[in-house]
């Protein structure tokens, strides 16, 4: 992102906030709602071609704002449609986002921490360590990167997941701060219900999501059935353990009425056996709920496989005869690399000539234990519920639709790396 230091990001301000700062201006009311079009609507970054404002307010915003422009210092397409940038910041650092192409749906799956302070062990980003908080206007700033070059060939993001880099929960305020930007009507207005968040289980976090009024579908990342393994696979869990965890999710469900998508990344021989899935059912059945299994996408230097499609299909059958609803998610951008992390993951490698490891915000890689024991995510156009974000492993996958029930999600973004 070009940042010109001591500039504030016009991005960072809501709507309220904009109508407070050119009120103490001296501006008219009506000046906010202009600025506010052209930055979340028309999607311009240079104040000079804001042409319906005067010259003098033009100049004034230019001197002390900036819109900020992320800059893609690397990308990788799959051929398919899918495309992952690395978008630098203004202090060095750098995040990824992905852009899915799918039938008639845009989805962009954005970031909201550089590395992440999780560190599930099948996860390139949390396996890279944790850097910082990514403010309000770095995350909405992602979005519009792919919005302006959606725009070029007439087309617009109609579906956003937050399954990227990080935990959003954890980045509270920030996160919430750039959904509703682009939430609001006078400007980007994408749908709540286009909107998924995925969430490796922050309870508290999900608690006050419940309180918000808004509608954004829920994804949590489960990645396993007993509090055991999914201390293994999310270390965060030993904070809030399962039944909390579900128990806030249930909050959420009632309060808005969303179902919740469970994401549950399928780890070989680690969390996919039949008494996984028999313990999944149990958990789940009677929730309103809908689980995205996520085969996991190897990784370099992640000491995990891939389960066969038959074990995959076999695991959907038995949450599926369990009474609980459930969709295979198909990977896409496996071939880019597309796990979340795997891209800045290989920039700090080729900077550095060696793995991300301790020392220089990485962190080795545990081992998954003998034997035993990714993100996904969706949205709506219209009203479907759909949602998820999935572990770990790369940027969103498209799902299966011939596995999904009828009405269920078929988006999937799956970034890479496990979704919280
Ligand atoms: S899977 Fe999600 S929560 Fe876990 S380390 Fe990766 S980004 Fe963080």
């Amino acid at each position: 992102m070009i940042r010109r230091e001591a500039m504030r990001d016009l991005l960072e301000l809501s709507f309220d906030e904009l109508v407070r700062l050119l009120s103490a201006w001296g501006e008219p009311s009506y000046r906010a709602r202009q600025v506010w079009e052209w930055v979340w609507n028309h999607l311009e970054t240079d104040f000079a071609r804001m042409t319906s404002l005067p010259q003098g307010l033009r100049e004034r915003l230019a001197g002390e704002f900036q819109v900020g422009v992320p800059q893609a210092v690397a990308a990788q397409t799959d051929g398919e449609g899918t495309e992952k940038v690395l978008l630098s910041l203004g202090d060095g650092q750098a995040v990824e986002a992905v852009l899915i192409r799918e039938e008639d749906r845009r989805t962009v799956c954005v970031s909201t921490q550089v590395g992440c302070p999780v560190g599930c062990p099948f996860c390139a980003t949390g396996q890279a360590g944790f850097v910082r908080d990514l403010a309000p206007g770095e995350i909405a700033a992602q979005v519009l990167h792919f919005a302006r070059e959606l725009r070029a060939s007439g087309e617009r993001v109609s579906h956003v997941v937050v399954m990227g880099m990080g935990e959003p929960l954890l980045n509270y305020d920030a996160t919430l701060r750039a959904l509703r930007n682009l939430n609001d009507r006078r400007g980007f207005a994408l749908g709540a219900r286009r909107i998924t968040l995925s969430t490796v289980g922050v309870v508290p976090g999900i608690r006050r999501l419940a309180g918000e009024g808004l509608q954004l579908n829920l994804a949590v990342s489960l990645h396993a059935p007993d509090d055991a393994l999914r201390r293994e696979l999310v270390p965060l869990a030993a904070k809030w353990p399962l039944g909390e965890v579900l128990a806030a999710a249930d909050l959420y469900a009632a309060a808005t009425g969303r179902r919740v998508s469970y994401e549950y990344v399928l780890l070989a021989g680690v969390n996919d056996t039949p008494t996984h899935a028999r313990a999944l059912a149990r958990l789940l059945r009677g929730r309103l709920a809908h689980v995205n299994l996520i085969p996991f996408n190897p990784a370099p230097g992640l000491p995990y496989r891939r389960p066969s499609d038959r074990d995959v299909d076999a695991f959907r059958r038995t949450l599926v005869e369990g009474g609980v609803d459930a969709t295979v998610r198909r990977s896409r951008g496996v071939e880019i690399g597309a796990a979340c992390g795997q891209l800045r993951g290989a920039r700090i490698r080729g900077a550095t000539g060696s793995p991300p490891g301790p020392g220089q915000g990485g962190r080795p890689a545990r081992s998954p234990g003998p034997q035993r024991g990714q993100p996904a995510s969706g949205s709506e156009r219209g009203g479907s519920p759909r949602a998820g974000r999935a572990p770990a492993t790369g940027p969103r996958w498209r799902s299966e639709r011939a596995a999904s029930p009828p009405g269920a999600s078929t988006l999937g973004p799956s970034t890479g790396e496990a979704t919280p």
